[in-house]
């Protein structure tokens, strides 16, 4: 932590005396840092024009992992606002927001305590975008702090904020009827990490995990053997990877259970913890949630 403090106060100077070029393209515009592909899609919809955003974690980066580069570290520096999604989501960048707090902002802090869940060891789960109605609740807030950087645009946040909460509330009933698809019995979700929480509370699925809400722990073996307990006594048919986790958990499960004599097909990959490549449908947050309910509903039927 003391190196990447040594290189933060190396880059200001590079920075401050223009040796390095800027990161953002426009010098007009709001210039926004989002760690996750989920924020930044958030932060593009509501800011529109009046905002350049740079996303930090690509498709397919673990963000309970993901340790900054030196380019990012000259990116949050030079950023007029810093979004990211707190509850512990980020948690090797801790560090870099507790020492920028004029200008970060953690979307998961907008969401009442009271619709957060509360996973292991009395953390809230970091994991909201996975719900439609949960994710809705971080709009207003950021419009209003978008407004606060630019307080001629705040009509313009707030409507599309308007707009934004609207489409996410009416994708939730969309997808409820996709998943009624699935009979009752098969309404059961097992993948590597404990990402789906407020996924299977929005659409009635009960979930299961080989690991917990962090990819930082190791999978227990005890997990492992309960959960290939569980799948073969009920007789689920599809388990699933993570675009964002090593498949090796998944896999290992899927022979467990085969040595139960009962036969599991992994079901597709759902995006968890990262979007898909930008300019795809499951490069904003509405189409990943889409693909998911999709691919579950097509394997579970
Ligand atoms: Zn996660």
């Amino acid at each position: 932590m003391r190196q990447l403090r040594l290189l933060a106060l190396v880059l200001i100077g590079l920075l401050l005396c223009g040796c390095l070029p800027s990161p953002f393209k426009s010098e007009e515009k709001l210039r926004i840092v989002a760690t996750t592909g989920m924020i930044a899609d958030l932060a593009r919809s509501l800011g529109g024009e009046q905002v350049e955003v740079i996303s930090l974690m690509g498709p397919g980066v673990d963000p309970h992992l993901y340790r900054p580069t030196a380019r990012d570290i000259a990116r949050l520096n030079d950023a007029d606002l810093i979004l990211f999604n707190g509850l512990h989501l980020e948690g090797r960048m801790a560090s870099i927001f507790e020492n920028l707090p004029e200008k970060s902002f953690a979307v998961g802090a907008a969401v009442p305590s009271d619709q957060l869940l509360i996973a292991e060891e009395d953390e809230f789960d970091p994991h909201i975008w996975h719900s439609p109605d949960v994710w809705a609740k971080t709009i207003q807030p950021l419009a209003d702090r978008l407004a606060r950087e630019r307080p001629d645009s705040k009509d313009l946040f707030h409507t599309r904020a308007n707009q934004i909460e609207g489409e996410f509330l009416s994708l939730t009933a969309e997808l409820r009827s996709e998943i009624d698809k699935i009979p009752p019995d098969h309404r059961i979700l097992v993948t590597a990490h404990d990402a789906f929480a407020y996924f299977g509370r929005t659409f009635g699925l009960e979930v299961h995990a080989i690991q917990g809400i962090n990819t930082t722990a190791e999978a227990g073996a005890k997990a492992m053997t309960d959960l290939a307990d569980l799948i073969a006594e009920r007789k689920i048919k599809a388990i699933f990877v993570e675009t964002s986790v090593s498949p090796a958990t998944i896999e290992a499960l899927q022979r467990a259970v085969r040595a139960r004599g009962h036969e599991v097909v992994v079901g597709g990959e759902l995006y968890s913890d990262a979007l898909g490549a930008a300019g795809t449908p499951e490069g904003t947050v509405a189409g990943m949630i889409r693909h998911n309910v999709r691919t579950l509903t097509e394997a579970l039927k």
